[in-house]
């Protein structure tokens, strides 16, 4: 597999196609053809926009991110237009006769515009539907061998299990969130692939960028023994690029100490300074009353592995 510093070429050129092809040419990917159904598609937008957050989405909102008073005009804007374009403008399934009630839905999209809010409005653009398990589900291949906890699609799907999604904002300073996980494959597919590199917001961003990742990439599957990071981000870049996105916004602390250069990074893509949410449960921690007793398991689920290109 051609490292990342071997791809960041072809990824560089990526984006300079996607500069160039602003201008409507016949070349054009379809989402930068000026057509019918865009003009409609950004009239409806638009018009999302200009609606008034309902009040039960501004409570959800509250309880959801203790920071939100905390935030700059311009983020608290770009979290409430994600939010309205994740609810609204994206399909919702519930899946293996999941009730997909309105509060999920709401969690869900609320941890989506979190990651989001400082990024363009376009930025989950290959994003069309989310598909919600009552439960750990397995594939139908059954590839991995059993039950998964999510998955992203390259044509736009998005897999959860509830459960396993519940269990990461339970802990939210364990590193482990899925909606957070598979949302940030969606944004690496953004520049076409799964590889680690999502279309970055300037040409000059892709050689740093490249570079440091490789660097803890290589890193993590080098000396797992001395890994900050989860081990299952050494399976491939896009599981590194998806791991370390967890770690950036519930462990931002921990990602700084450890490696500056990649918190830079990403905090660079993300356009953001991630907000710490206080983890009141003490459950993950060891039992102070039985020294001996095992932690309750928190953390890495079964994300699958395999082909980045059709299952992750
Ligand atoms: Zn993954």
């Amino acid at each position: 597999m051609a490292s990342i510093l071997e791809r960041v070429h072809s990824a560089s050129h990526r984006a300079i196609v996607h500069v160039i092809s602003a201008t409507p040419r016949a070349f054009c990917p379809p989402y930068h053809r000026v057509t019918m159904f865009g003009l409609f598609k950004r009239f409806r937008r638009n018009a999302l926009l200009k609606e008034p957050l309902p009040s039960s989405w501004q409570q959800a909102l509250g309880d959801a991110l203790p920071f939100l008073e905390t935030l700059n005009t311009g983020e608290r804007l770009g979290l409430e237009s994600h939010l309205k374009i994740l609810m609204k403008q994206k399909h919702w399934v519930g899946a293996g006769g999941f009730e997909l009630h309105d509060d999920i839905r709401l969690t869900i999209a609320i941890q989506g515009a979190r990651m989001a809010r400082a990024l363009p409005l376009d930025a989950f653009e290959r994003l069309s539907e989310f598909v919600v398990y009552g439960e750990d589900f397995t594939r139908p291949d059954d590839a991995f061998g059993g039950p998964i906890h999510g998955e992203a699609h390259p044509f736009g799907t998005v897999v959860l299990s509830w459960p396993a999604c519940q269990e990461g904002l339970a802990y939210p300073c364990s590193g482990f969130n899925p909606i957070l996980h598979e949302l940030a494959h969606v944004l690496d597919v953004s520049s076409g692939y799964f590889d680690g590199t999502p279309l970055l917001h300037r040409g000059e961003d892709y050689e740093p960028w490249a570079r440091v990742f490789q660097h803890y990439f290589d890193a993590l599957r080098q000396n797992p023994e001395q890994a900050f990071l989860d081990l299952y981000g050494a399976e491939d870049e896009a599981e590194f690029f998806a791991v370390a996105t967890e770690a950036f916004f519930e462990l931002p602390d921990g990602l700084l100490d450890e490696a500056p250069d990649l918190y830079e990074e990403l905090r660079r893509f993300y356009r953001l300074k991630p907000h710490i949410i206080p983890c009141s449960c003490t459950s993950h921690e060891p039992d102070e009353d039985d020294p001996d007793a095992e932690p309750d398991e928190v953390g890495r689920p079964l994300f699958g592995p395999g082909d980045p290109l059709d299952f992750l």
